[in-house]
Order: C-alpha cells, then structure tokens, then sequence
C-alpha cells in the first residue's frame, strides 16, 4: 500500500519540480519524500495524507515561482482549462465516488464498467478526457510519458472530499453549476406543476424551485442533502 502511494506521489512530485526546471530530480523527489515519511512518523498521520500535505505546500511554492519568473518548463496543469473549456474525466472503477462529487461540482465524469482497466489510458486519450486514476502504473505508460494523456494520480487513501480538492485544485477549477450525480447530465429547470406527482409531499410545501436532469430524468431540488452537498462541495474547493 505505502508503496503504491509513495509511487503516486513519486510522480506527482517530479512533475512540479520538472516545472520550475530543478536539477537532480530524482535527489529532489526522494527529498519530499523522505519529509513526507518524517512527517507521517511526527504526526501520527497516514503516509498517504502527510504526502497529500506535502504535494500542496510544494504545488503552492511551485504555483508562486512559475508567477514571479513567468516561466515554466512545460505546460502548467492547473492554466490548462482555462482557455480550452472544462475537462471531462473518465475515471478507474474505485474513483465512482470521486466522480458523483466532480458531478456534483459541475463536471463530467465518466465511469465504465465494461471498459478493462489496462484499456483505460487509451480509452481516455480517444475521448479527449482527462484519466483519474489510483493505479501509479498507469503513469509509467508511453502516452502519460510523453504527455498525449493528462493523467491526475489520486491517492485511494484520501476521502472523497480531500480527493476532490486535490483535483480541483490541480487543475485550478471552480465549482460549476451542478450537474447530475448519478450520469452528469445536465440539471434543467422545470415548473413545479409538471413535476407535482413526483415530489414529496413535505417538500413541495416549502420549496417552488425542481430540476430535471436531462439526461435520466431524476427530479431534484435545493433540499437539505443538497444544501449539504453544497458545504461540502465549498470546503473542499476551498481546502
Ligand atoms: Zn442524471
């Protein structure tokens, strides 16, 4: 397990010092790493969230030189959709949860059952989607190598909600209206009176405001597990 994070993070770290152009990489990478496990000993914390607190710090040191020089060595992951428009995800099977929450935050996210996991990266280069993923072998394939596919390695080790902000926050993305949790479709408004049937008694009396999603149909509207859903979506952009 600490393996596969440290592998994770192995990658996540050499793609931020690779930008700010640090030479001996590799003594730079298993630097953070050797204060990632001195700080999970000290903290009484998980590998996987004392590097998650880690990558940040050096993300936002990073974020910070890249904006001073106003220059990178390589193309910068979190200015990447502010011109092209927001990203699509196509996630491995154990991120569901991640993507009901990008859902819930706006975006698109994809998960597919019938798709093989060693067919994803290539399923998502074809889409044009950007691979969530757990799995830090997928980072060693050609077309994450050489930069075709954006892939953001996620630890599985993290909740959601810190799962969530740490994409949003490497791709430097705002919270969207809300899409569909459970297909991504889009949340129409509708009139209360079309959808009257449908609506549960006690909330009908208090709230005027029903979407439909476009895409299966399921009735929603701004109730308390919205409101909810909201907060956490807010912490977590936050964060
Ligand atoms: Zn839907």
């Amino acid at each position: 397990m600490d393996g596969r994070i440290e592998a994770g993070f192995r990658y996540r770290f050499r793609e931020l010092l690779k930008l700010v152009g640090a030479k001996r990489l590799d003594f730079g990478v298993d630097l953070l790493l050797g204060r990632g496990r001195e700080r999970a000993a000290r903290e009484g914390e998980s590998l996987g969230r004392a590097l998650a607190g880690l990558y940040e710090e050096t993300r936002q040191k990073v974020k910070r030189r890249v904006e001073v020089t106003g220059c990178s060595f390589g193309e910068v992951p979190w200015e990447r959709f502010s011109e092209e428009g927001p990203p699509r995800f196509l996630c491995d099977p154990s991120l569901g949860g991640l993507a009901r929450w990008l859902r819930a935050a706006g975006y698109e996210a994809f998960v597919d059952d019938a798709i093989p996991g060693h067919r994803l990266p290539d399923e998502a280069l074809r889409r044009g989607h950007v691979l969530l993923t757990t799995e830090a072998e997928v980072l060693l394939r050609r077309i994450v190598v050489d930069g075709s596919l954006l892939v953001v390695w996620v630890p599985s080790a993290l909740t959601r909600k810190e799962q969530l902000g740490m994409v949003l926050r490497d791709l430097d993305l705002d919270l969207r209206e809300a899409r569909c949790m459970a297909c991504g479709g889009g949340l129409v408004a509708t009139a209360k009176d079309a959808v009257f049937p449908r609506i549960p008694p006690r909330t009908a009396k208090w709230l005027d405001e029903y979407f439909i999603c476009a895409r299966c149909d399921r009735l929603f509207w701004r109730g308390t597990h919205w409101q909810r859903i909201a907060r956490t979506l807010e912490q977590a952009a936050a964060s």
